[in-house]
């Protein structure tokens, strides 16, 4: 028997554990612990907390949705609470769902149930004023999420007009915005050339991409939705069940997920499982479980809400993920090109869903430390529809004694030097800018597509340079000639000049893509904009107070903090000095510029342009004197449009608002030269 003292421990020990874990998931959108893990904590809490009350605290993650993210974007208060879902684990609980519900409202097991499948991405809701879309917004906590309107419209299945004459006048859409698995592979391998940090799984892409603070970017995700629910909120709506909701959703041109079913009991919703159970590792998105809910809607408003978090009537079922045991080998340190020293485990091989897995991130130090897990471990490994593999935990029983516990060593494994570990931080670094593992990652980064952009600057060639003790950081990159170069194994005369060609041509990049480029902490290529169009140049950046720079709209105390910290140190300084010197650009084009060819002018953007990013013509309009209009108006004076151009385009048409293409563009900013 655990006493009253132990439970409490307990209690606060899962609350933190719960806590970290949500702002992982939902804030920073890189999870730390599986969802199978997670449901396990929260259930422990649960139970511990109903067992005695009064350890339940108001701000338990129990009694909460979510979490809402320190965030750019505007805030947006619901109109009615976005709720979470409780799980059911087993057919066993399943039916104590139902016989909870049976004391409250008898007719319940009369009523009828429908089965949805559980789309495992992130919670929206959409207002529709007689028929048209005014706003869209995230779940957040339920009770405040982020407006993201203009995010949503560049999701290609949103309707922007309902079709059909019986639209209420004023009503709210909810439903998943997803990634399908093909798009997410294509997410992560631009992300993986770009040298930005890989999603752990495509609810992940989807919410970050949600919640993008330049639309063009969430259009670049591809990003889908299905819808599965309706609150009228003005007007009547003569609709009486759950599957007349989901087929009038899809009359009015929503995607409603097709394999909905209705049931007339319980009974056969639970012999309809195995064969959901087997759907769901079809499908081509992820989805993680089954939605049941009660049919009804007047049955649905008699039973409610539980605990301000959950509805009554509705319940997701949710199966065990795909797990395999294997032994830890071994627990090993990379060097990211921040200096963050990352422990993974090498795994023996194992397969899993198809899928041999030999490596699985362990996070940090905390994590292992708090899951036990020790080297020469059997570990259970889950990969549930994720494409990271992650370790659940050791099987204790399993240890001979032999096994060793990991110690995070306290000097950088690449180049020795003592690591630091920042107060609030989890990860250990090495500060160490000149350290090899850090220095091969940077130059990498420095020079991939979405920072400096220096074409032909991969991995091999990096490390060739190294080695060949041609460069030792970024800096030297600009004094490479191209008898350097010949004189390597693999360059040719014509290879070599294109090497220092696109070398040079970097140097023009906008001060965002270097401030990006030389990997500051926590400087991802939003917040490196943030800081460009803010600062405008690179010695206003590194004069600015922490308070400055946390003053910045989107960035925060621990990214001034490290911006403030990456630039007191000496060798860092000398390295801008060095850039400077090699003639690198280090300003961002001003916003707007007077006197230039489209001065006056407001251009609109739409589609996907052959050449030009969303973000390079805008500049390039904005460089011209010209101005970037949000939406299509008589005002507008030309649309530039790419493929796949949607609303905007018709609008244009329909106003007899002039259309062009990019070459068009590129002669009128006078950049076709
Ligand atoms: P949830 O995802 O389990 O269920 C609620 C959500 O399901 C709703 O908000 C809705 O968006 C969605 N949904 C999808 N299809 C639906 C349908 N057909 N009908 C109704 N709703 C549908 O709950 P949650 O509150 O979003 O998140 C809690 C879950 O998230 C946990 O159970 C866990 O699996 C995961 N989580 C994981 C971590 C982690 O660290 N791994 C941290 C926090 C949460």
């Amino acid at each position: 028997m655990t006493s009253r003292a132990d439970a409490a421990q307990r209690a606060a020990r899962l609350r933190q554990q719960l806590d970290r874990a949500n702002h992982a998931y939902y804030v920073l959108d890189a999870p730390e612990v599986t969802d199978a893990e997670y449901d396990r904590l929260f259930r422990e809490l649960q139970a511990i907390e109903s067992e005695s009350p009064e350890l339940r605290t108001a701000d338990s993650p129990t009694q909460r949705v979510g979490a809402l993210a320190a965030t750019a974007l505007a805030r947006y208060t619901h109109r009615r609470p976005m709720l979470s879902l409780a799980n059911a684990f087993s057919p066993e609980e399943l039916t104590a769902w139902e016989e909870r519900n049976a004391r409250l409202a008898s007719a319940v097991r009369a009523g009828g149930y429908t089965a949805e499948v559980k789309i495992d991405g992130a919670a929206v809701s959409l207002t529709y004023e007689r028929g048209r879309l005014v706003v869209g917004a995230t779940r957040g906590n339920g009770i405040i999420g982020e407006e993201i309107t203009a995010n949503l419209r560049t999701i290609s299945d949103v309707p922007l007009t309902l079709k059909g004459g019986d639209v209420p006048a004023l009503m709210e859409v909810r439903g998943e915005v997803y990634l399908p698995y093909e798009s997410f592979r294509r997410v992560n391998a631009t992300r993986e050339a770009e040298g930005e940090p890989l999603f752990a799984n495509p609810r992940n892409a989807a919410s970050g991409g949600l919640r993008m603070l330049d639309p063009a970017l969430t259009r670049k995700r591809r990003l889908r939705i299905f819808v599965y629910a309706l609150e009228v909120l003005e007007g009547r709506s003569p609709l009486r069940t759950q599957s007349e909701v989901l087929g009038q959703l899809d009359a009015w041109g929503f995607p409603v997920e097709p394999h909905h079913r209705r049931f007339d009991t319980l009974e056969q919703v639970q012999d309809a499982m195995p064969e959901f159970e087997a759907l769901l590792e079809e499908l081509p998105f992820q989805a993680d479980g089954i939605v049941v809910k009660v049919d009804r809607l007047a049955l649905q408003a008699e039973l409610g809400v539980v605990g301000g978090r959950e509805p009554r009537w509705a319940v997701a079922r949710k199966f065990a993920p795909e797990v395999a045991v294997t032994r830890v080998n071994d627990i090993l340190i990379n060097v990211g090109r921040t200096g963050a020293l990352n422990p993974w485990a090498a795994l023996e091989p194992v397969e899993i869903g198809g899928v041999t897995v030999s490596a699985a991130t362990l996070h940090n130090e905390d994590l292992i430390a708090q899951k036990d897990i020790r080297i020469g471990d059997m570990v259970e490994v889950i990969r549930a529809g994720e494409v990271i593999p992650q370790v659940v935990g050791p099987l204790r029983e399993k240890r001979t004694g032999g096994e060793r516990v990991f110690a995070m060593p306290d000097r950088c494994p690449a180049c020795g030097t003592p690591a630091e570990r920042p107060a609030d931080e989890a990860m250990r670094y090495c500060p160490n800018a000149t350290c090899p593992g850090r220095v091969l990652e940077a130059i990498v980064h420095f020079a991939s597509r979405g920072a400096m952009d220096i074409r032909g600057l991969g991995y091999e060639r990096v490390r060739q340079l190294l080695d060949a003790g041609l460069i030792r950081d970024v800096a030297d990159l600009y004094s490479l000639s191209s008898a350097q170069l010949v004189e390597l194994d693999r360059f040719a005369e014509q290879s070599a000049e294109q090497l220092v060609r696109a070398i040079e041509a970097s140097k023009t990049q906008p001060l965002s893509l270097l401030l990006f480029g030389i990997g500051i902490r926590h400087v991802g290529k939003t917040v490196a904009l943030l800081l460009a169009r803010r600062f405008g140049t690179m010695p206003a950046l590194m004069h600015a107070t922490e308070q400055q720079i946390n003053d910045v709209p989107g960035v925060g105390g621990a990214i001034a903090e490290a911006v403030v910290s990456f630039f007191h140190e000496a060798h860092n300084r000398k390295l801008i000095e060095r850039l400077e010197r090699a003639g690198l650009n280090l300003t961002e084009p001003r916003a707007v510029q007077s006197g230039g060819p489209l001065e006056g002018k407001t251009y609109v953007l739409t589609g996907t342009l052959p050449t030009l990013t969303r973000a390079a013509a805008a500049e390039l309009i904005e460089r011209a004197g010209g101005r970037v209009g949000g939406s299509v108006s008589r005002k507008t004076d030309a649309v530039v449009a790419g493929d796949e151009a949607g609303s905007k385009l018709e609008k244009a048409q329909q106003l007899g608002v002039e259309v062009i293409d990019e070459t068009e563009l590129l002669r009128r900013a006078g950049a076709d030269a």
